[in-house]
């Protein structure tokens, strides 16, 4: 008879040894764990099968005729909404950090999958399986590196855990998803944030040393949708660096390629996608994918404000422009990047518009990346949606 299980005959791979998607490996964690079995369906850099998990995951794939499935994926819902009090310390107002807290108290879930940081390095990911509320608080932030989240399955299975939420970004969740029916698990939760432009601890280092003025005191650092990445100190102040003003050829290699291959950015399958790139500055961007996302929503609509998503500019031009800047690596001199960024910031593209122009930004980026550097994997692992979003630009 053959075992229900094959996969606790699997061994983990060891810390540090070359993983199966080798220099596109994002370290989701799925290697460190006997689901190391599943790798070759599971790993999002070896199998990109977006369109058929969506269909597992919400009953279909995204309709590519609507302008907003094809940018967003399957939806039933999007908002923009705010904690009336927001989580201190947490990377926007908590909404994350409070849905997952709901679940708990109310016994939906037994346990989350979420990452906390390692007491030497408030940057170094230590991913948990959190039951109790302080633990999730203790995971509130972004870790802004690649960070193995899927690395403690093995102790969801050993736990006897059936109600689970993991928390989690693009390509961990694709591997998830992968092995979900693997897990035993009677009811399984997923909450997304976006994700792009990630980096090994070793290129946050880097990228820290050259954008900030003082590296050693950033608490966290966020894109904004005001073209400036906000950089918060320990002391509580500001620091804002224009993205035009980026040392892009110093930086060209610092994202990893993993997320310079990637075409999930917007977590295409998770029930809730919880980021900002899609609401107005200050607000959270809510995706609802299904019934499962709504239901976790519904449990924090009492503390929280909402508005309806909105949309306002035209991004392409600047896209078109931005393509031959990110392929060269130019650099802009600091006072000109501080002017385009305060013209784009008066007529530039908000909402919903925002959240396309950095889709199409990164897209085309990444596109140009994988034909330069894999150009055999080039037509399989570009998701349809994508080539259609890239389709819409002249490249180089
Ligand atoms: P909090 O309540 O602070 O909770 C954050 C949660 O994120 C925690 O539960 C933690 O477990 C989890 N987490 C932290 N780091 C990681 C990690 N490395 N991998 C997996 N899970 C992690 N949103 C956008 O709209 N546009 C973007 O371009 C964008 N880029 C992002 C890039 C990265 C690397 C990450 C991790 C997130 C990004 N987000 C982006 C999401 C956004 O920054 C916030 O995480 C999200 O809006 C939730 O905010 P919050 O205050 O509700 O989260
Ligand atoms: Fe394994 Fe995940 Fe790396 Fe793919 S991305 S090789 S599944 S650890
Ligand atoms: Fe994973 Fe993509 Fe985020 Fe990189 S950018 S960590 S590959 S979801």
């Amino acid at each position: 008879m053959t075992s229900l299980f094959p996969h606790k005959k699997a061994k983990a791979l060891k810390p540090n040894s070359r993983r199966p998607a080798k220099e596109l490996c994002s370290e989701c964690g799925l290697c460190d764990t006997y689901y190391i079995h599943y790798v070759k369906e599971a790993c999002a850099f070896i199998t990109q099968q977006i369109d058929t998990l969506e269909e597992q995951a919400h009953q279909r794939s995204r309709n590519l005729d609507n302008p907003d499935e094809l940018y967003f994926g399957v939806h039933q819902d999007m908002i923009a909404a705010r904690k009336q009090q927001p989580i201190a310390g947490a990377q926007w107002t908590g909404i994350v950090s409070s849905i997952a807290i709901e679940m708990l108290n109310r016994g939906l879930v037994e346990g989350v999958v979420c990452v906390q940081n390692s007491k030497e390095d408030r940057f170094q990911p230590m991913p948990v399986i959190a039951r109790t509320p302080e633990e999730i608080l203790a995971a509130r932030v972004n870790k802004p590196t690649l960070s193995p989240n899927l690395s403690v399955l093995e102790q969801v299975e050993k736990s006897g855990m059936k109600r689970l939420l993991v928390i989690g970004v693009g390509c961990q969740i694709q591997a998830l998803r992968a092995v979900e029916k693997k897990l035993g698990l009677e009811k399984l939760y997923v909450l997304g944030t976006p994700c792009v432009d990630n980096v090994t601890r070793a290129g946050l280092q880097k990228f820290l040393e050259t954008t900030s003025r003082s590296p050693e005191t950033v608490v966290h650092y966020e894109f904004m949708q005001d073209f400036r990445i906000h950089f918060k100190h320990e002391d509580g102040s500001i620091e804002k660096v224009p993205f035009f003003g980026l040392k892009t050829n110093q930086l060209k290699d610092v994202f990893a390629p993993s997320c310079m291959s990637c075409f999930d950015y917007v977590n295409s399958l998770a029930d809730l996608v919880v980021g900002y790139m899609g609401a107005p500055f200050g607000w959270q961007w809510i995706v609802v994918r299904n019934d499962t996302g709504k239901e976790m929503l519904d449990l924090v609509q009492d503390q929280l404000d909402t508005q309806p998503v909105m949309s306002q500019g035209n991004r392409q031009e600047a896209v078109q422009q931005g393509i031959p800047a990110y392929d060269k690596g130019v650099t802009l001199p600091m006072w000109v990047a501080k002017m385009m960024g305060v013209v784009i910031d008066k007529i530039g593209p908000k909402g919903l518009e925002y959240a396309r122009f950095s889709i199409d930004s990164h897209f085309t980026r990444n596109y140009l990346f994988v034909k330069r550097n894999h150009p055999e994997k080039l037509a399989a692992h570009v998701p349809e949606f994508a080539k259609r979003i890239v389709g819409q630009y002249k490249l180089p």
